[in-house]
């Protein structure tokens, strides 16, 4: 769509074109001329013929004389025969025939046979070819993803973009991101402000979302902004044949990047290369090590005053090695998120900038039916009705355009989990149900946010407590208020739709947990006092751990112990069932405003509900992952 999407990457992983090519071009004509030149002067002159046909000529009298080889016999008439006055045959044993020649007196002599040529054709050429292969397969390697001859030439493969085109404009729908790397465009705009101080610029800032949602495209934004040069490599592009190359391209980047100060080095699926380390019997990823261990220690080794911020993008946090998350790495985390309603008609505003609309296309209803498209699925959507409008030569790209292409998109998304309205629905009132409990039991976390926007991690939608001070201690009646909540989204199913879905299985798990500790850890049960059960498993406050051996006790106490924790459970159930039905028709109003928009702040919530917002409600732009309701 947009000419500036153009990824700079398409221009650098490319052999020139032509070059490899020519040398396997040379060698093949050259073949061809040797094959020319070995008919030319190896094959004898004349007519073929056989022995027999030669013996027959010679006892006839008609032969003129002969030329005798090692392997040939050639020779001429004595007048043309058959329309030839030379012939050739190839030679066999056949002791008598000197005789035979001295006896009808035809002149004879023998060759010497020039070995230079069988000689060249024999050794030469397989050797030229060989070699021309070779030369040819490493060329390509070397082209495209780093090979033996790249190594040398690695120098010239980094590939800086001093003049990025891209800037915030063109990115929509992440504003949380965007907002927290304007702080970055500030560093590298104005460094010396910041180190003036003696402070130290981040280093590293990691993106990390679903694919498609516009991570290269906010890095080279930030770079585009700053109007610094933009260094960017592929995770994968790191991971050589070889051991030993990734970690020097790794330094040859850094070293680069020091002298074009300040500047961004972007390293995209950071996962390709930043694998957690594992200790192998085999030994096999030897290479990926080397080169993680060299980016690691670039980035603690590179003067930090030196504004060179290293961004990298993955779509696969939880795969990464531990130690690029320190801090002094990649210790900014920023969450690049599907786009909501509002998000996704500003990403297709960005992108039909350069398509022609009829009068009736409405991006709003676009973006409304487009719930689950991450930004690149919106400008593939685009494109899609655009073209489908050519294909009908109509003048415009019309309202029906767009719908094809949706249906046409969502039947290929399908794979990736794309929710039907059905599916919508119910997420929206298990969300509404959390955040209701939440918010009508005193003295919870106030709600900071709920989205039924699908995130990449798994969770369909989500209900963010933001809590207004740190806890070391919980009482009784804050756990209990906890499994109210975490029963509010299940409870809210069962009373608006009569029916329970899957979705509550974290819930559930994480509700148990907590009551079953609750009874055996935390000696909260009257039933079985204040004794601790399961002995030294649980090392941090609410952490879950629990393992599927249970501490020292009996048969009997087992058994207390479960009926304890659902009774626990179910009085937590019925709490919860009791705010909701209470209020029915909130439930159903913070429902259809969430279907309506997606993502609902808290004080929106808590003016539905007709609670005063708490004035301390952080009003950090922070996003920590939500600390576990879904
Ligand atoms: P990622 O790196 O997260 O997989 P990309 O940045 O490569 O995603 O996005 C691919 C293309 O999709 C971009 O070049 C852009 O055209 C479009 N795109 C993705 N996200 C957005 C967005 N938030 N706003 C505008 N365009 C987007
Ligand atoms: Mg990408
Ligand atoms: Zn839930």
């Amino acid at each position: 769509m947009n000419p500036r999407d153009k990824r700079p990457g398409d221009r650098r992983s490319f052999p020139q074109p032509g070059r490899p090519g020519a040398a396997v071009w040379y060698v093949l004509g050259f073949l061809l001329l040797m094959a020319l030149a070995q008919t030319w002067f190896l094959a004898p002159a004349g007519r073929q013929i056989s022995y027999s046909e030669f013996k027959a000529a010679v006892r006839a009298g008609q032969i003129a004389e002969v030329v005798i080889s090692e392997q040939t016999v050639r020779g001429a008439y004595k007048s043309e025969v058959n329309g030839s006055r030379n012939f050739n045959t190839a030679r066999i044993e056949d002791p008598k025939l000197l005789e035979e020649l001295d006896a009808t007196g035809v002149r004879y002599t023998g060759e010497f046979v020039s070995r230079w040529l069988p000689e060249v054709i024999g050794w030469v050429i397989p050797i030229v070819l060989l070699f021309a292969l070779w030369s040819f397969f490493v060329r390509r390697m070397g082209g495209a993803e780093g090979g033996v001859m790249s190594f040398a030439r690695s120098k010239h493969r980094v590939f800086a973009e001093d003049d990025v085109k891209v800037s915030f404009a063109d990115v929509a729908g992440v504003d949380e991101a965007e907002q927290e790397l304007k702080e970055i465009v500030e560093f590298l705009q104005n460094p010396k402000k910041y180190t003036a101080l003696g402070g130290r610029i981040p280093k590293g800032v990691l993106l990390v979302g679903p694919p498609g949602t516009g991570k290269t495209l906010l890095a080279r934004a930030v770079a585009g902004e700053a109007k610094v040069p933009f260094f960017s490599l592929s995770g994968s592009e790191f991971v050589e044949m070889f051991v030993g190359v990734g970690a020097a391209r790794v330094r040859d980047l850094f070293s680069q990047a020091e002298q074009k100060a300040p500047c961004i080095i972007f390293i995209d699926e950071l996962d390709a290369l930043g694998r957690a380390r594992v200790q192998s019997p085999m030994g096999s990823h030897e290479e990926r090590e080397q080169t993680l261990n060299q980016l690691l220690a670039e980035m603690d080794g590179f003067d930090s005053r030196k504004a060179i911020i290293i961004m990298a993008a993955t779509n696969r946090p939880e795969v990464l090695d531990p130690a690029l998350l320190r801090p002094g790495r990649f210790d900014r985390q920023v969450l690049v998120d599907k786009p909501d309603v509002k998000g996704r008609e500003e990403v297709l505003r960005i992108h039909t900038r350069q398509v022609k609309l009829a009068q009736g296309v409405d991006l709003k209803v676009v973006a409304a039916r487009t719930a689950g498209f991450a930004g690149a699925d919106l400008a593939n959507l685009v494109n899609e009705a655009a073209l489908l409008a050519a294909r009908k030569d109509k003048g415009a790209v019309e309202m029906a355009d767009f719908d094809e292409a949706i249906d046409r998109l969502i039947a290929g998304l399908e794979k990736k989990r794309v929710m039907s309205r059905k599916e919508r629905e119910i997420v929206a009132y298990h969300e509404s149900g959390h955040a209701i409990v939440a918010t009508l039991i005193p003295g919870m976390d106030p709600v900071h946010k709920i989205s039924i926007v699908q995130r990449g991690f798994g969770a369909l939608g989500y209900t963010m407590q933001l809590p207004l001070e740190d806890r070391y201690l919980m009482q009784r009646r804050d756990l209990l208020n906890q499994l109210a909540v975490l029963l509010g989204g299940r409870t809210a199913e069962e009373i608006a739709l009569g029916e329970i879905s899957t979705g509550a299985q974290n819930d559930l798990l994480r509700a148990t947990d907590i009551a079953r500790a609750m009874v055996t850890e935390w000696g909260m049960s009257d039933a079985l006092g204040a004794i601790n059960y399961d002995g030294h498993k649980r090392s941090k406050f609410l952490d879950i751990a629990i393992g599927p051996e249970r501490g020292a006790y009996a048969e009997d106490t087992a058994r207390l112990i479960d009926a304890e924790v659902k009774r626990i459970m179910t009085e937590a159930h019925a709490e919860a069932r009791r705010i909701l039905t209470e209020h029915p028709d909130m439930l159903e109003a913070v429902t259809r405003r969430l279907l309506e928009q997606e993502v609902m702040e808290g004080n929106e919530l808590r003016a539905i509900l007709g609670v005063p917002s708490a004035a301390a409600e952080p009003s950090s732009e922070k996003t920590p992952l939500p600390p576990g309701l879904s």
